[in-house]
């Protein structure tokens, strides 16, 4: 058997996929088990942030690998500590819980917000207000917080607390709030959703609304984090202070990482025993993300995404098939004038282009070092394949 008939028969069916198998890759350029090129402007949806197999990440992990590949989180972590002391200098906030995943992360912030509450309000004062077409993860609770019906089918019955708010509406949101509410968690662009930009005052009104009533609020920057947005993390372009944070997709530069990041307010909230993960803060993982943050926060290097994304912006708009374009650094929605955007995607990888989707758009998030040339090539892939 081959790997796609081996995948089929031995892998459950959760993922429809391209019919591609890669192997390996270097920057921007994947290659399949023929031989084939691919140029991936999807970075394993926004994970490869600095591409494939960049020199110096692989190092920073290899080195870990060799020295100490885990340890329980009952020991300090000389790697953990790093990455926590970045994150927090970078963001402005107080104390780090890493997970494995955005979803993990999510759980986090969700626990934190609840005992935040629970702590100083007593019970019942546990509710969250997340947004229509939101989307926050996959396990029992974060489908819960995810803002689409299509989310809560099958898999009753589903965690309690969740209050959905059409986005950019803020007098939804005061309907949505009571005396119940600790919590409001939203992605500043909604990534899965259709790359939704919400809209800088509905933003700034939602935080001072909340802060009044101490309600937290959580930005979920799993996929708009880590340089995506063309800075560290998009509540800076909102120029907002969030409660808590969570980070995951491109952290690790493709290792499984999340991260939950809060407020000086909420670092005493969890205490041992309220939360952990084996996994979590593992060294080699954690070496990884050191290097990230490292490249992403090096002398230019963010306003770099922003203009190679106003660049990329520009080529797409140029392009007949083309209706419009959202998009704030790399991460880019592209509306098209017609065609279904699973069988345009499908076209592309075909033609050497992965590519993702999200909703009704075609999407690129490519890694964040991709060049001016590889986003002419990019876009000339794309043409083509309009053009059909
Ligand atoms: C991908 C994503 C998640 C879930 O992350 P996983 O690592 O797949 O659990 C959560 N929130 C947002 C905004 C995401 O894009």
């Amino acid at each position: 058997m081959n790997t796609k008939e081996k995948d089929l028969k031995y892998i459950m069916h959760t993922y429809g996929r391209y019919d591609v198998a890669l192997k390996s890759g270097k920057g921007v350029v994947a290659y399949d088990e023929d031989g084939k090129r691919y140029l991936d402007v999807s970075s394993g949806i926004g994970v490869n942030s600095l591409g494939y197999c960049d020199d110096g990440w692989v190092k920073a992990v290899t080195a870990q690998a060799a020295r100490l590949q885990h340890m329980s989180n009952y020991f300090y972590s000389e790697q953990a500590s790093n990455l926590a002391e970045k994150l927090c200098t970078l963001t402005g906030m107080a104390k780090v819980c890493f997970g494995n995943s955005g979803a993990e992360a999510n759980e986090c912030a969700i626990k934190i917000a609840r005992k935040y509450s629970f702590d100083k309000y007593g019970s019942g004062r546990n509710e969250i207000v997340t947004l229509k077409n939101s989307f926050h993860g996959r396990t029992v609770t974060t489908l819960s917080a995810t803002g689409q019906e299509v989310f809560h089918n099958f898999f009753f019955p589903f965690t309690e607390g969740f209050v959905y708010a059409e986005a950019n509406d803020f007098s939804a949101l005061e309907k949505a709030v009571s005396d119940k509410t600790c919590a409001v968690m939203l992605e500043l662009i909604q990534g899965e959703g259709g790359v939704n930009i919400l809209d800088a005052d509905y933003v700034k009104s939602l935080f001072e609304f909340c802060k009044e009533k101490d309600i937290l609020v959580i930005v979920d920057e799993v996929q708009t984090g880590c340089g995506r947005t063309g800075k560290l993390f998009a509540f800076e372009n909102y120029g907002v202070k969030p409660d808590l944070i969570t980070a995951a997709k491109g952290l690790g530069g493709g290792l499984p990482i999340g991260a939950c990041i809060c407020s000086e307010k909420l670092g005493e909230v969890m205490q041992p025993s309220t939360h952990g993960t084996t996994f979590g803060a593992n060294p080699v993982v954690c070496a990884g993300a050191n290097y990230v943050l490292d490249v992403l926060t090096s002398e230019g290097f963010l306003d770099e995404v922003e203009a190679k994304g106003k660049y990329l912006e520009n080529k797409l708009l140029e392009l007949e098939g083309v209706k419009n374009v959202r998009r704030m650094g790399l991460m880019v929605g592209i509306e098209l004038c017609e065609g279904d955007v699973h069988e345009v995607a499908a076209s592309c990888v075909k033609n050497g282009l992965l590519i993702i989707t999200a909703k009704n758009l075609l999407r690129m998030l490519p890694p964040l070092m991709i060049s001016r040339e590889e986003l002419d090539e990019a876009v000339a892939i794309l043409n083509t394949t309009l053009e059909g």
